[in-house]
């Protein structure tokens, strides 16, 4: 990407990878970049998100610093696709393998950490897409993890071969079922709407005398072409993420929880910057209103 060698601010260089993907989208005779919205004084349109989510090829697969959030809940990701790791005394959960080449990168975060990658008991996923959980085989090849997935994700997880490598699934679970792993119990909450088993993983974490509820929020972002299917599924999820008891919400993409900014706040003896509990609906709230702008323009025709 010519941008990117342009010496200018992160602000321009930002602008500059949005346009790329706006006119991406033209030439692949996509949709049009609309509609936009505004939340919180900012507008977003469905390119602008991407590329928010996304970043650069390079974001995708450099390790962003690997670092504590609370408790027993570590990041092992990369600048924008989120990995996180819950350790425990008998073994860890890892949640996002993300791209099957960025495994080796999640590892060396888990080891600077001072953990053991061969101590992965667990894996689990926030939706049934590449970017997300495309590692899964080779991270069950290389600790013997036991793979969890949500139902509704099943088949097209299993459609999921890099390499040929059989998506493994070893155990299946549904909405409010529960994950449990040396004294940490995850429950699963069928978010669905990105995919069809979309989930938001929540856990309770004891942090200095306190009981704090952390939402592993899954991806909420509607698709170009909103089905009578997938209408429901959104309805009926973000009617349902409203009601998650949440002081940590954290996310797929590190900036749907503004990850950098929390991060380069931490100081010892501050407050933890990622106790947020304001900002819990925050992406929800991007999510719902890009989705119902999209709606209006369907039945509008606009779309
Ligand atoms: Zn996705």
């Amino acid at each position: 990407m010519h941008a990117l060698a342009i010496p200018a601010t992160t602000r321009v260089t930002a602008m500059a990878i949005w346009i790329g993907i706006a006119v991406t989208y033209a030439q692949q005779g996509g949709p049009p970049d609309h509609p936009a919205v505004t939340v919180a004084g900012r507008t977003y349109t469905p390119a602008s998100i991407l590329s928010r989510n996304m970043g650069t090829p390079d974001d995708q697969t450099t390790a962003f610093t690997p670092h504590r959030i609370i408790a027993n809940i570590y990041y092992i990701g990369t600048r924008t696709l989120s990995s996180f790791l819950i350790v425990t005394p008998q073994g860890n959960i890892l949640i996002d393998t993300t791209y099957e080449r960025n495994v080796p990168t999640i590892q060396k975060s888990i080891e600077q950490l001072g953990f053991r990658f061969s101590d992965t008991k667990i894996v689990l996923g926030n939706h049934a897409h590449g970017d997300h959980q495309e590692g899964d085989a080779i991270a069950k090849q290389l600790t013997g993890a036991q793979v969890i997935a949500m139902a509704e994700d099943v088949p097209v997880l299993q459609a999921m071969k890099p390499g040929g490598k059989e998506h493994p699934i070893d155990r299946i679970v549904h909405d409010g079922e529960s994950v449990t792993l040396g004294g940490t119990t995850l429950v699963a909450h069928l978010t669905a709407g990105h995919t069809r088993g979309a989930t938001a993983w929540t856990m309770r974490v004891q942090d200095g005398g306190q009981s704090r509820d952390v939402v592993f929020f899954s991806s909420l972002r509607a698709p170009n072409v909103i089905t009578p299917d997938v209408e429901k599924e959104f309805d009926r999820t973000f009617a349902l993420v409203k009601k998650l008891p949440c002081d940590v919400p954290l996310g797929d993409h590190p900036a749907q929880y503004e990850m950098t900014e929390k991060f380069a706040r931490m100081k010892p003896g501050a407050v933890n910057p990622f106790i947020d509990k304001a900002n819990c609906l925050r992406e929800a709230t991007i999510q719902e209103a890009m989705y119902r702008a999209v709606l209006d323009e369907q039945r509008k025709g606009l779309k």
